[in-house]
């Protein structure tokens, strides 16, 4: 039986991981439930799973929690940040579900870490940010951390097991990153300077979260999957390669120096890599419909296009120039989607934001966690303020 804690338990990644959970109450029982300010929401999840402990980030939404659950005995509300790495840590749950997104996810995924769980890591920002760091203390605490990333997950399926953090010990010569190129993959720059929050949404292939959904639609998620990819096989962005692969049912391939192209396909839906980080190494169903090739009949690769998607070259560029850079990166670009979710930027500016942004804040070497988050409040006042200042 695996006792598992679930950060983000009321988004996309929470609620596909519930999902398969409820497919086998033989195998997991919910710990703890973690969620930002959603209280009916939460309501309803805990009263299907009863979590021993269920944790809203915001206090006030804790109090209003533990108001709507005042009747059920067994489930313990608490609110704050502390409390969400203090689920992460604690030693009745084994297994940890970082799917909080952005920023928010660093400390208590990293208190998982530090405490040596298996970590099914969703939260890419966490890693993007504090990279060296973030893979020194999986090696020191001996975390198994396991990608959930649908890209990640299926490198990883398709690298030798024991030498899976290092793709320099595996005979790989590259690693072949697929990107669906998102909702605007055809438009022309000019028809993208102006797209709404709701047509940036509306990805193709997957149903996710807003700011993955914007972050896809720029080929930002690309350019955050490439540096995840870096740090979690031990590579550089020169030895892989994005291909757009519009029907999103290669996952992601590696290639060996022998020739040998290993793919894992399969429907697009996180069920699939959710469930194999859950029962890794073993297989387990995910509700997830069979793959229907002959419905399929073909599928398509292209180059991205750098040119009207300056986000994946930025997001290359900040890897390359190390230390801080990633974590300034992921901090202009969180603040850029939100401007742009909230109607106060447009959609072509926030590669433009993140750009200036990267370009006014010095790279430091990033040796604690505390200069890591200095550099992401200044490169978020920066960002802000060229927003308010407008791009011109
Ligand atoms: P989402 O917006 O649907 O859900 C986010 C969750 O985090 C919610 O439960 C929310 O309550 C919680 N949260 C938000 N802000 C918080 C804060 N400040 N403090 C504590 N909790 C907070 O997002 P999502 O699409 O599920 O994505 C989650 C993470 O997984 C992201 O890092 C994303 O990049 C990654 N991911 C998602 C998908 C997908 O299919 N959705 C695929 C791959 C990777
Ligand atoms: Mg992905």
């Amino acid at each position: 039986m695996r006792h598992l804690t679930l950060l983000g338990a009321t988004g996309s990644i929470g609620l596909n991981t519930l999902d398969v959970v409820r497919r086998h109450p033989d195998r997991f029982a919910i710990y703890a439930l973690t969620a930002n300010a959603s209280v009916a929401e939460m309501t309803k999840l805990c009263l299907e799973f009863r979590p021993r402990v269920a944790v809203m980030a915001d206090e006030k939404a804790a109090g209003q929690l533990e108001q709507a659950l005042s009747s059920e005995p067994g489930i313990e509300v608490r609110g704050g940040k502390d409390a969400l790495c203090e689920v992460a840590e604690v030693a009745a749950a084994d297994t940890v579900m970082a799917a909080i997104v952005g920023a928010a996810g660093l400390l208590p995924t990293l208190a998982a870490v530090r405490a040596g769980k298996r970590v099914l890591l969703a939260n890419k920002e966490a890693l993007v940010m504090s990279g060296q760091l973030f893979m020194d203390a999986v090696i020191e605490s001996g975390a198994e951390l396991l990608p959930i990333d649908s890209e990640h997950n299926a490198i990883f399926q398709c690298l030798p097991p024991a030498t899976a953090r290092d793709v320099r010990a595996s005979g790989v010569r590259r690693i072949l990153l697929t990107a669906s190129g998102g909702p605007f993959r055809t438009h022309s720059a000019e028809a993208m300077r102006h797209v709404s929050p709701r047509e940036a949404c509306a990805h193709p292939n997957w149903s996710m979260g807003q700011k993955i959904s914007v972050d896809s639609a720029t080929l930002m998620n690309k350019g955050l999957e490439m540096i995840e990819a870096c740090w979690l096989f031990n590579t550089r962005p020169s030895a892989i390669e994005v291909h757009v692969h519009p029907e999103s049912i290669i996952h992601s391939m590696v290639e060996y120096l022998d020739g040998s192209v290993l793919a894992q396909l399969g429907s697009p839906d996180m069920r699939t890599p959710i469930a194999n980080g859950l029962a890794w190494p073993e297989r387990i169903e995910a509700g997830v419909a069979p793959l229907d090739l002959f419905a399929l009949g073909k599928f398509h690769f292209e180059r991205p296009d750098l040119a009207r998607f300056p986000c994946l070259r930025l997001a290359a560029e900040a890897f390359e120039a190390g230390g801080t850079a990633p974590a300034v990166l992921n901090a202009a670009n969180e603040e850029a989607v939100a401007a742009f979710l909230a109607g106060n930027l447009c959609f072509a500016d926030i590669a433009l934001i993140i750009e200036r942004t990267l370009a006014a804040v010095a790279v430091v070497p990033a040796d604690d966690f505390d200069t890591i988050f200095a550099k992401d409040r200044q490169a978020r006042l920066i960002a802000l303020e060229q927003i308010e200042q407008g791009v011109g």
